[in-house]
């Protein structure tokens, strides 16, 4: 089973950090890949560069013609949007491969229409980044928070100081 999220409508300049955020949450949560409709070199060189030292096989693909992509995936296609049908309804039926598409402004009416699932997170406008968490936490029933990731920096938790060790 895999899971990707594909992240639409990044704005290079305005949505850098969030674009960025939206891969650190997708790896340290359980997912195995972020897809961009275009390049963008900043945000792959630092979600890289954080693979490389603290480990994984989370990777960054450019899929080009989005709509082919979400329309001839193999698999659950969920879009997270404040519209949709509250995650706790809707989880159950997620199972398989899953493609999980987050927007940044408006998100074309066909990604509703495509999608299998249009999934919310609460009926609030919030993020992104917070929806992604919350659902893929109720995706992998809070199993992607432990795995282990074998990188070569691994932090032991403390209860008052900050400990790395590297390999
Ligand atoms: N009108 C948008 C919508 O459809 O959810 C809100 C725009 S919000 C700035 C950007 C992205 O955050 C949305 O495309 C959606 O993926 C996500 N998002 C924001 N609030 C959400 C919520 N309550 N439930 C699920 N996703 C949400």
């Amino acid at each position: 089973m895999t899971v990707e999220v594909l992240r639409l409508g990044h704005r290079p300049i305005r949505d850098k950090r969030i674009t960025t955020h939206i891969g650190l949450v997708a790896r340290a949560f359980g997912a195995d890949k972020m897809l961009l409709p275009e390049r963008d070199e900043n945000i792959e060189k630092s979600v890289c560069s954080l693979v490389e030292n603290w480990g994984g096989d989370f990777s960054i693909d450019i899929v080009g013609d989005w709509k082919s992509y979400i329309r001839g995936f193999k698999g659950t296609v969920v879009h997270l949007t404040m519209y949709g049908m509250p995650v706790d309804e809707a989880i159950g039926d997620v199972t398989g491969d899953v493609l999980v598409v987050v927007g940044s402004e408006k998100v074309p009416r066909f990604v509703f229409d495509n999608a299998d699932y249009n999934i919310s997170i609460g009926n609030q406008p919030h993020s992104e980044v917070s929806a992604l968490a919350i659902f893929l936490d109720r995706f992998f029933d809070g199993a992607g928070l432990k795995r282990d990731f074998g990188g070569k920096l691994k932090i032991e938790p403390s209860t008052s100081s900050k400990i790395v060790k590297s390999e």
